[in-house]
């Protein structure tokens, strides 16, 4: 019941281990590849009280030497503040260039450590422990780490490839469900990007994959495999990666209009975006209406959001979002670059959508 997926990057080679019960195996695991290392573990305080004893015992019966720093859970541990706090403690552990950082937590601390272990001692080898779906599918592949600054989201950061990568599913009990909502989207993404057959499994087994089980391993495998597919083709994204981005430019749009507070998370945002996506590539004849409709449905039946209006709370206006979509880093020169699709499994990279078009689409769907 345990799926192991090579990925190939260059002359470099990791696995993703995705299954039950690798929290207790990850010693063993890791002591194969760095007997007698200490490992910095990185976590946050909601992982910690569930989770970090079951990783310390499993490390320390393989003969590793774990160390533990703790950050406050949520996006503003992703600073430079917390950063330096994290450096430090990994410093004050002795951390060398022959020993390990590891992640273990949700796409925060997996950016956070992995920028920790990328900059400390100019690089320590890192292994990803993700516990939130969201890591297990997207945000522990592909070697992308950072921290925001004022100026912006992620906008610090480098790129640094796990060793390893130990996707336990087990861990997901303890995950909310609303957090567990939030990762499928970027699951039902995946799927929508180049797998029909795989969009049509997941209209078919959503409950089997929120239940748990053999269904939910298959579907974490399968999109950590799209996703280790694309950036095994473009690792730097000057290309194709960029097709990961389907429902991000309008879901960037609203994170950022919402203040990237708790009313909407990340993922509820690009489960609106890849919406609004369908539907925008639907009003340009791109791609059928009945598609755009297939994809809003299954995205509700799972209970995430797909219009604005599920938002609570105030946005800003159409301008407003247009000047958030200006914003953000997929605008290159003046020209919008959206990921639009002809049909569900049928995504493609659009370089000159007309930001009026856009405007008139966001004005239409308020
Ligand atoms: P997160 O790390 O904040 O985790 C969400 C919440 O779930 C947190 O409160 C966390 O404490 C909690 N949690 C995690 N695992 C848990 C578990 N097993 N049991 C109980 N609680 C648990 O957020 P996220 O959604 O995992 O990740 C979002 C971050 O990932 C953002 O900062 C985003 O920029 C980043 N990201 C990075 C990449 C990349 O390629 N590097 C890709 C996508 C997203
Ligand atoms: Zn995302």
């Amino acid at each position: 019941d345990v799926t192991t997926l090579p990925v190939q990057l260059g002359e470099r080679s990791y696995d993703i281990v995705i299954g039950p019960r690798l929290l207790a195996e990850a010693g063993a695991r890791i002591a194969a590849l760095r007997p007698g290392a200490r490992v910095g573990i990185v976590t946050d305080r909601n992982v910690a009280e569930r989770h970090l004893a079951t990783l310390e015992d499993s490390l320390r019966s393989a003969g590793l030497t774990p160390s533990a720093v703790v950050v406050e859970p949520g996006e503003k541990s992703k600073s430079y503040g917390v950063f330096e706090q994290v450096v430090d403690a990994l410093l004050e552990s002795r951390i060398e260039r022959r020993d390990l950082v590891l992640a273990l937590g949700g796409g925060v601390v997996g950016d956070l450590a992995g920028f920790a272990a990328a900059s400390l001692r100019r690089g320590v080898d890192f292994v990803q422990v993700p516990t939130s779906l969201l890591a297990q599918v997207d945000s522990s592949v592909g070697g992308k780490t950072g921290i925001n600054s004022r100026h912006g989201k992620n906008l610090v950061g480098a790129f640094h490839q796990p060793i390893l990568v130990l996707a336990d599913t087990d861990v997901l009990g303890t995950l909310p469900l609303r957090e567990f909502r939030a990762g499928y989207a970027e699951v039902a993404k995946c799927a929508l990007i180049d797998n029909a057959p795989f969009f049509a499994w997941l209209e078919r087994r959503w409950q089997d994959v929120f239940g748990g089980g053999p269904a939910r391993i298959e579907a974490i495998a399968s999109s950590c495999a799209a996703k280790a597919a694309v950036v095994a083709r473009d690792e730097k994204e000057t290309g194709d990666r960029a097709l990961l981005n389907l429902g991000h430019t309008f879901g960037h749009a609203l994170e950022a209009g919402a203040g990237f507070s708790s009313r909407l998370l990340h993922g509820e945002a690009v489960a609106i975006g890849t919406a609004q996506a369908f539907r925008f590539s639907a009003s340009q004849g791109l791609c059928s209406a009945e598609d755009a409709e297939r994809v809003a449905r299954h995205l509700k039946s799972v209970g995430l959001p797909t219009r604005i209006a599920d938002i609570p709370g105030a946005l800003p206006d159409t301008d407003g979002l247009m000047d958030l979509i200006a914003q953000d880093k997929k605008v290159s020169r003046g020209s919008l670059t959206f990921i639009l699709t002809h049909g569900i499994g049928r995504c493609f990279i659009a370089r000159d959508v007309d930001p009026a078009a856009v405007r008139a689409f966001l004005d239409r769907e308020r």
